[in-house]
């Protein structure tokens, strides 16, 4: 999972003013990647000027990599990087800039194609020997194919985007700059992430999340549709359509645990998705219980729609220590420790207390086994745990990283009740796929990560698993 960010202007800008403004998003965008940073800038002149660094957006204002700020820019590109292991970060750092003479381009992307490798053989005239010394993912062979396709084209990367998205397997929602100089936005046909806009006649924003484009005070803004092309060349935008065509499928897990909760996506609050999926879980599986406690931050809203429909009390059970850094991306021989230290119990707010435990999601069941251990060891009474989505039971390949399937506890277990046992607590109950599809509201969206469906005919988790190379390297 990754968060892209872009801004250009005919008007031409101070590259350092340029580069503040995507900064200034990718701070709004943190929370969907906290390991690298990338930007680059397509000067006046048409060359590219980067930055790439590990670690957070807010890093980059101390580095100040672009040297001198006399120069001019069209515009910049900006990417926030979730990975779940180290390694990979000199090989997956965007943005990519290809090419030379000409035609060259620039881009940023959140997703994952799954079927990478078969575009390979469409980058015609690369050295693809070099990709198999370390340089081999996914955003290489788009950025490669997309290049060499455009070429063929005759420059035109509108039509080449069109082209490339006939061979596609996976999600994408793009941003790019090309020499021309344009901007262009883009997402899969069937929609699975965000991607919106502001234009403003002579300037173009672009962010992953709407709630970026709302924290500048860009909130006239748009979602890029599924499917659509948008072109910015300074003054005008022309928005044009993939020639593939699908059902779209927006990721339900954006809804469940990625998107803030501030954002919107397909027209469709987060924070009233998840209220709602709070509620529907306090009508389907009640408990007898004194507190509703949340593990933060991402099932407050759950657990604030949980207690309004209970008319239990919610209580701040839990304190995260947001210094111990990811533990659900730390190698698992310190997962466990990590998750120790994660987070601090409220001992006032659970001592002699029933606790209803919300979360969004238990994916190997870590943070729950840590958690009720240590709220029976601060004195709660009883533990009900009760997640406001289904069980998670496949890997995804469409962008958010969930490893092997024989690490998620509700692929191994045979039963709910085996799972809750696994994590010691009282009672354990999910929303259902129904409950959770109605909260959001929309009329499709993709669920595999649930159901184990992918919406590609004829795709399964064996065969996306070989399509893959047998693990998801996550956003890449
Ligand atoms: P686990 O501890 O492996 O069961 O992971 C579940 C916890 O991690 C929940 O508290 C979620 O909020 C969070 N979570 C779920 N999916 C992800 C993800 N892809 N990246 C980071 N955290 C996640």
């Amino acid at each position: 999972m990754c968060g892209i960010a872009a801004y250009a202007t005919g008007r031409g800008v101070e590259v350092n003013r340029a580069v503040s403004e995507v900064i200034s998003l990718l701070i709004e965008l943190q929370h969907r990647g906290q390991e690298a940073v990338g930007l680059s800038v397509l000067n006046l002149d048409g060359s590219f000027s980067h930055i790439y660094t590990r670690g957070l957006a807010t890093e980059v204002n101390n580095i100040s990599p672009m040297g001198s700020d006399s120069g001019k820019a069209f515009g910049c590109l900006g990417h926030v990087r979730y990975s779940t292991t180290g390694g990979y970060w000199d090989s997956s750092t965007q943005p990519i800039t290809v090419g030379e003479g000409g035609l060259r381009l620039s881009l940023v992307f959140n997703g994952t194609i799954a079927n990478y490798r078969n575009l390979l053989p469409l980058a015609k005239g690369f050295d693809l020997g070099l990709l198999k010394k370390g340089m081999e993912s996914d955003t290489y062979a788009l950025a490669l194919a997309l290049y060499s396709i455009t070429k063929e084209l005759g420059g035109d990367v509108i039509e080449g985007l069109k082209e490339l998205s006939r061979y596609i397997v996976g999600a994408y929602s793009l941003a790019l700059l090309t020499s021309e100089p344009r901007l262009v936005l883009a997402k899969d046909p069937r929609g699975f992430r965000p991607l919106a806009y502001t234009y403003l006649g002579d300037t173009l924003y672009a962010a992953s999340e709407t709630a970026a484009l709302d924290m500048l005070g860009l909130d006239s803004w748009k979602e890029v549709e599924p499917g659509a092309i948008i072109s910015f060349d300074g003054g005008s935008l022309e928005i044009s359509s993939s020639p593939v065509t699908a059902e779209p499928s927006p990721c339900i897990f954006e809804y469940v645990y990625f998107s803030r909760a501030d954002s919107y996506f397909n027209g469709v609050s987060i924070y009233t998705a998840r209220y709602r999926m709070g509620e529907a879980l306090a009508k389907v599986a009640p408990a007898e219980a004194d507190v509703v406690v949340s593990i933060p931050d991402s099932a407050r809203v759950a657990a604030l729609g949980y207690s309004a429909a209970s008319g239990i009390p919610l209580a701040e059970g839990l304190v995260a220590n947001k210094y111990v850094g990811r533990v659900f991306i730390s190698p698992p021989k310190v997962r466990g420790q990590l998750s120790k230290l994660k987070y601090g119990i409220v001992k006032e707010a659970v001592f002699r207390r029933r606790v209803i435990l919300v979360d969004d999601s238990i994916v190997r069941g870590t943070t729950m086994r840590s958690l009720i251990s240590k709220l029976r060891n601060s004195g709660a009474l009883a533990v009900h745990v009760r997640v406001s989505s289904p069980p998670f039971r496949c890997p995804c390949f469409m962008g958010i990283d969930i490893a092997s399937r024989e690490e998620l506890i509700a692929w191994r277990a045979t039963d709910i009740g085996a799972i809750c046992k696994e994590i010691g607590a009282d009672t354990l109950a999910y929303n259902t796929l129904k409950e959770l599809i109605s909260a959001i509201g929309l009329p499709s969206a993709c669920h595999a990560c649930f159901s184990c469906r992918y919406p590609f005919p004829g795709l399964d988790v064996e065969r996306l698993e070989r399509m893959f190379g047998g693990r998801c390297r996550q956003c890449l």
